[in-house]
């Protein structure tokens, strides 16, 4: 497979790749789309089997931060880095300094910040050789970990699903989450504090046994998780975990989780709406962080301090988007997934256009 022969492969405007032998980097940085603003998304750090699936995520992660930022109605574009390594072994500061010099290369076209594998105190490095890195801690613009932020929108997002597929409120729910890293461990915090019952799962077991530590969350298998007895299904691990091998077993009413690039195509969309699923598209519930993070890109550019409230009204809009999109998924008898990409293609193009 070339780049351009790729499924994942949507008319990205550039991808960039960047080796530094110094320090091992190898980095992809693909920017899907500037119509909006300059391409912004988080910076992945993983240990891809093969630079292939390194360059299909990155193709993927940098679409879905299009749409994302798009539905979120702020004014940037689509992009994502992915460093290929594995983020608990080979982290140096030299390896992120050399990051951000791959950053700056790009002259202000992308803006990074952090995914899994990558924390606030890896993009000071980085940002010491690009100002275009945010998501940091520390100065009058700084947002910090987008992690609280993203994890706050999906319990929002889960709670308004709930109610509309179960009539419930949280209490006594069982949700079922897969992935307890930044977003799902802060999530399984909230859903412990309203009162739900968690099943949770890590590949990581120290991370798994810390949060059942603190919520008297169930543990299971990686592999059990989608068969665990749970009303709702909240994926925060990596992309694909609703695909057509685990959507047969999973008893859930609701999917509705933090992480990007849930279904594993779009043809498990419509399979997850024939079920009669309420699913939360993923760009639209776990679109908290990158609002966070365009506070403070949007100070830095002011030159003015982090202002909390316009994140707080945007992530509120955001919300009201969701409801619209499940709305609209109802009445149009439609899936969610393939309403939120339209009314986020129809921003961009629009903005295209001017
Ligand atoms: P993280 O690295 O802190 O957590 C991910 C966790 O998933 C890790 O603990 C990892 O061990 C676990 N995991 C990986 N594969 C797994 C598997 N097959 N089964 C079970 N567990 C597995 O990352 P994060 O920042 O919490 O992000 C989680 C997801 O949310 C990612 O898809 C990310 O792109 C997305 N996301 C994050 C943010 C944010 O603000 N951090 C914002 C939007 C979207």
């Amino acid at each position: 497979m070339t780049l351009f022969d790729s499924p994942a492969f949507e008319g990205h405007e550039g991808v960039h790749a960047f080796h530094d032998a110094a320090t091992g980097l190898k980095c992809l940085i693909a920017v899907h789309s500037t119509a909006l603003g300059p391409a912004a998304g988080g910076c992945r750090m993983w240990a891809y089997p093969t630079a292939e699936a390194a360059l299909e995520d990155a193709l993927r992660l940098s679409r879905a931060m299009s749409y994302k930022n798009a539905i979120a109605g702020i004014d940037l574009g689509g992009g994502k880095a992915v460093i290929i390594g594995d983020s608990r072994t080979q982290k140096t500061p030299a390896l992120f300094e050399a990051f951000g010099r791959a950053v700056e290369d790009l002259c202000g076209r992308y803006w990074a910040a952090e995914d899994v594998g990558v924390s606030p105190a890896d993009l000071i490095h980085a940002r010491r050789f690009s100002r275009h890195v945010a998501g940091l801690e520390g100065h009058p613009a700084a947002s910090g970990d987008p992690s609280p932020v993203t994890a706050d929108g999906v319990f929002r997002g889960i709670e308004l699903c709930v109610r509309r597929a179960l009539g419930r409120k949280l209490d006594g729910v069982t949700v079922a989450i897969q992935g307890v890293g930044h977003v799902g461990g802060l999530l399984a915090e909230r859903l412990h504090r309203a009162g739900a019952k968690l099943i949770v799962t890590d590949v990581h077991a120290q991370a798994v046994d810390e949060v059942a530590r603190r919520t008297g969350a169930k543990v299971v298998a990686p592999g059990a998780i989608f068969d665990a007895e749970a009303e709702v299904f909240a994926p925060c691990a990596l992309g694909g975990a609703v695909s057509a091998e685990t959507l047969p077993r999973l008893r859930a009413k609701v999917i509705a989780g933090g992480a990007n690039n849930q279904l594993a195509d779009p043809e498990i969309g419509r399979a997850v709406f024939a079920r009669g699923i309420v699913y939360a598209p993923d760009f639209v519930i776990n679109g908290g962080g990158i609002i966070n993070v365009a506070g403070e890109i949007r100070a830095l550019e002011r030159e003015e301090g982090f202002d909390p409230a316009w994140v707080g009204d945007k992530v509120a809009m955001l919300m009201r988007t969701l409801e619209q999109v499940l709305d609209r998924s109802q009445a149009e008898a439609r899936p969610a997934h393939e309403i939120a990409i339209e009314m986020a293609r129809a921003r961009i193009e629009a903005a295209r256009r001017v």
